[in-house]
C-alpha cells in the first residue's frame, strides 16, 4: 500500500486509475491521514511543491508516499500563473475567478500568440528521504471564451494540440488519457514499482 498527499478525492480517483493497472501487485493506494496539517507549498517549482507534500507524509507515517503539483503555464506571460494557478486571482481554489482574471488578461492577446501548457510534476517520497520526480506536460492553446460543463480549473478554455475541442467537452477518461498528471505519474510508475519490488 502506498498513500497519496492529497485529500482530495477526484484526485484519489484519478491516480488509482492511472497507477494501479501499471503497477501488478499494488494493491491499494488511500489518501494521506486526515489528521496531518496542510503542508506549506512554499517551493519554486511544481516539482518542489509535489516533494514537499509527499516527503510530509511519508515522515509523518513512515510508509511510502506519493503527490502531485499542477498548473497553467501561458507562453506569453512567461509561464505564469504557474505554481500561482491554483489562486491566481488571490483566493485559493476560486476557478471561476483565476479563469476570468486569465481571460481579461489575454483579452488583446492574438490567437497565434496563445500557446500554453499544462504541467504536472508527480513525486514518490520514502521514509528515508530518498525522493524520485517525474513530470508531464499537455500542449495546447488558449480560447477567448469558456466552452464545455467537464473538467475543472482552466479546463473550459484549454485545448490541447490536435484538438478541437476544450478540455471541459471532453469525457474523464478521454481528458485524462491525454493529460498531464497521466503522463507524469506514468513515468513515476516504474519508480513506485521498483521500491515495492515489483
Ligand atoms: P493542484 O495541483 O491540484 O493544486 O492544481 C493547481 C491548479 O492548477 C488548479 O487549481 C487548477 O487551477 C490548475 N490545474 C491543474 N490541473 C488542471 C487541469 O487538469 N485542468 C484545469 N486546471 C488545472
Amino acid at each position: 500500500m502506498i498513500l497519496l498527499a492529497s485529500r482530495n478525492a477526484h484526485k484519489l480517483e484519478e491516480v488509482r486509475a492511472i497507477l494501479l493497472p501499471l503497477i501488478p501487485g499494488l494493491d491499494s493506494i488511500e489518501g494521506a491521514p486526515p489528521e496531518l496539517p496542510e503542508p506549506v507549498e512554499d517551493g519554486r517549482t511544481f516539482a518542489e511543491n509535489a516533494v514537499i507534500k509527499a516527503r510530509q507524509v511519508a515522515e509523518a507515517t513512515g510508509r511510502p508516499a506519493i503527490a502531485d503539483d499542477s498548473g497553467l503555464c501561458v507562453d506569453i506571460m512567461g509561464g505564469a500563473p504557474g505554481i500561482f494557478s491554483a489562486r491566481w486571482s488571490g483566493q485559493h481554489g476560486n476557478d471561476a475567478g483565476n479563469l476570468d482574471l486569465l481571460l481579461a488578461q489575454l483579452s488583446d492577446v492574438k490567437p497565434e500568440h496563445r500557446g500554453a501548457r499544462f504541467v504536472c510534476a508527480a513525486a514518490l517520497a520514502m521514509p528515508d528521504g530518498t525522493v524520485v520526480v517525474e513530470e508531464g506536460q499537455m500542449v495546447g492553446t488558449l480560447r477567448y471564451e469558456r466552452a464545455g460543463e467537464g473538467g475543472f480549473g482552466y479546463d473550459p478554455i484549454f485545448q490541447s494540440e490536435g484538438s478541437s475541442l476544450t478540455n471541459a467537452q471532453l469525457s474523464a477518461s478521454e481528458k485524462n488519457a491525454i493529460s498531464h498528471r497521466n503522463k507524469a505519474f506514468a513515468k513515476l510508475a516504474p519508480h513506485v514499482a521498483a521500491i515495492l519490488g515489483r
